[in-house]
């Protein structure tokens, strides 16, 4: 869920030495010593993560202001100016943007999580994280809409109207700084609507101060000239705003009020009146897949920046409308639709991880699809998509939920693996068992289980839990498993899941 939005072309040539060196016998001495705590100067423990500072955050800081005298071994020296160098080449960028870049707390964040995953589970392929490289928190469970395919089945008439109790304000602008000290770079606020609830702007405000790289996903119906400029202020990244379709009465159908389309599509404008990048957030169901073409156009004809395809999950509200999941014959004609708009030079991201399998059958593994992450285009793409690619729940990001509850991905909002009142946000990501479950690809059923395509795809696991309560059962949304989605429709209709082992039994 969410996404970065990538910009710079990159280079192949940079990637296979980035990659050789991360490999490389040395990396393993020099990971050592930039992970250690550091124990000159002020030490800075933080009360919620109880993480040291590192070796590594001194370096980044030093390196940030020119600096290069640090006490080091001389391969260690010599590996990071390699590694710095090699990476601003990757990415086109010149000594000093990449000292500005370095001076960024999110980069160093992003670094230093790198750093301490390579340490501790190596160079894989699709890469494991230490941290999450991004908390989805699901804000709140109230929202002015009542949307159909809601994940978080928020309302109106949600929170404490049905028990749910929602995090006080101290709490929540501890859980910010407890995400920055754990070196978590990206925060992305979704819903219900974030922007309805009042502790919004004060944890922004935190957040900002603290520099998160931050985002928030809305129905974009609260966006007033006044609250885009705040977001701008608060030095957003990007706001993602939900439209279902470019008719406007289509729209409003899914979305549960008339007017809603014009008041997203204002939002919209007023965002483009600022230097934040805007999204326009396209949920794929049966009922508005023949428009994606026309979203594309639409987008266009807006100047957004981008165009995220979320794939619809029937969970929270969405279950109620499980007839509405798009069958894999049509979602794999929307992929492909998807990857002409990519191979075109639109800029598109989506949470459908399958579109890196169709990139790479299109025999365009360069075409870039980090689902989740971001796109891109040129040199060895593949590598990246590799890495990152494909589902990150559990391995990559995790949500919270708005009564502090952990879940590995949004749309598993009943899928809990911990609390963070109970035990920190990072101990719950590094230890719960149903994260480590999640995060590895073995034993995944179905054609996941052989697929080629596993390290930059997976399958979407809040699919196969939402079809079938098993995390490791094939995603039924994808055509290789397609025989799956057929085989559970007497079951879904039932609205009880069959297990994919006695369909897979027949
Ligand atoms: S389960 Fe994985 S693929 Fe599915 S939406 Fe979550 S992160 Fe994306
Ligand atoms: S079979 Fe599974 S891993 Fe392979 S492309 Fe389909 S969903 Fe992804």
């Amino acid at each position: 869920m969410g996404l970065y939005i990538v910009r710079r072309a990159r280079k192949k040539a940079d990637f296979l030495k980035l990659k050789w060196l991360l490999q490389n016998f040395a990396a393993r001495r020099v990971l050592e010593e930039l992970v250690r705590p550091d124990e000159r100067g002020p030490q800075r423990v933080y009360p919620h993560a109880g993480i040291p500072r590192l070796v590594a955050e001194s370096v980044l800081e030093g390196l940030a202001r020119g600096e290069n005298d640090f006490p080091l071994s001389y391969l260690a020296r010599r590996t990071i100016a390699k590694v710095l160098s090699l990476s601003g080449q990757a990415l086109a960028l010149s000594e000093e943007e990449t000292r500005q870049a370095l001076a960024k707390p999110s980069v160093k964040r992003t670094i230093v999580n790198g750093l301490l995953s390579l340490h501790r589970f190596g160079l894989r392929f699709p890469m494991r994280f230490w941290a999450p490289l991004m908390v989805v928190w699901n804000f709140t469970y109230r929202c002015n809409l009542r949307c159909k395919h809601c994940y978080e089945d928020a309302g109106p008439l949600r929170s404490s109207d049905f028990g749910l109790e929602e995090m006080s304000l101290e709490r929540k602008l501890a859980a910010v700084e407890e995400i920055a000290a754990s070196y978590i770079p990206t925060l992305s606020f979704s819903g219900g609507e974030p922007l309805i609830h009042p502790h919004f702007w004060p944890v922004a405000e935190r957040a900002h101060e603290l520099g998160l790289y931050l985002s928030v996903n809305t129905n974009g119906t609260l966006i007033s000239e006044k609250v885009a400029k705040r977001l701008e202020e608060l030095d957003f990244a990007y706001v993602s705003v939900s439209i279902d379709s470019p008719a406007a009465e289509e729209h409003d159908r899914f979305r549960g009020q008339p007017g809603a389309w014009e008041r997203a599509v204002r939002g919209l404008r007023n965002m483009q009146a600022t230097n934040v990048d805007t999204v326009l957030g396209f949920t794929i169901t049966r009922y508005n897949h023949h428009r994606l073409k026309e979203t594309f156009r639409f987008g266009e004809s807006l100047g957004i920046d981008k165009v995220m395809i979320y794939n619809f999950i029937p969970t929270g509200r969405g279950k109620e409308m499980i007839e509405g999941d798009l069958p894999p014959e049509a979602r794999e004609e929307a992929l492909q639709q998807m990857y002409e708009y990519s191979a075109s030079g639109g800029s598109l991201c989506t949470t459908a991880p399958q579109l890196g399998r169709v990139c790479q059958e299109m025999g365009r593994p360069d075409l870039i699809p980090l689902a989740h992450t971001g796109s891109g285009e040129g040199g060895d793409m593949k590598l990246l998509a590799d890495l990152i690619g494909g589902c990150g729940a559990a391995r990559a990001y995790c949500a919270l939920q708005p009564d502090g509850r952990v879940t590995p991905c949004v749309y598993m909002p009943d899928v809990t693996v911990g609390h963070i009142d109970e035990q920190s946000l990072l101990s719950i990501w590094q230890n719960a068992s149903q994260m480590n479950f999640i995060a590895s690809r073995e034993g995944l059923k179905g054609h996941c289980r052989e697929c080629e395509y596993r390290a930059v795809c997976g399958g979407c696991r809040a699919r196969a839990w939402a079809y079938f309560q098993d995390l490791k059962a094939p995603d039924p949304g994808c055509i290789r498993n397609a025989h799956y989605f057929l085989a559970s429709l007497p079951a879904r209709r039932a609205h009880s899941p069959a297990s994919a082992e006695s369909i897979a039994a027949g």
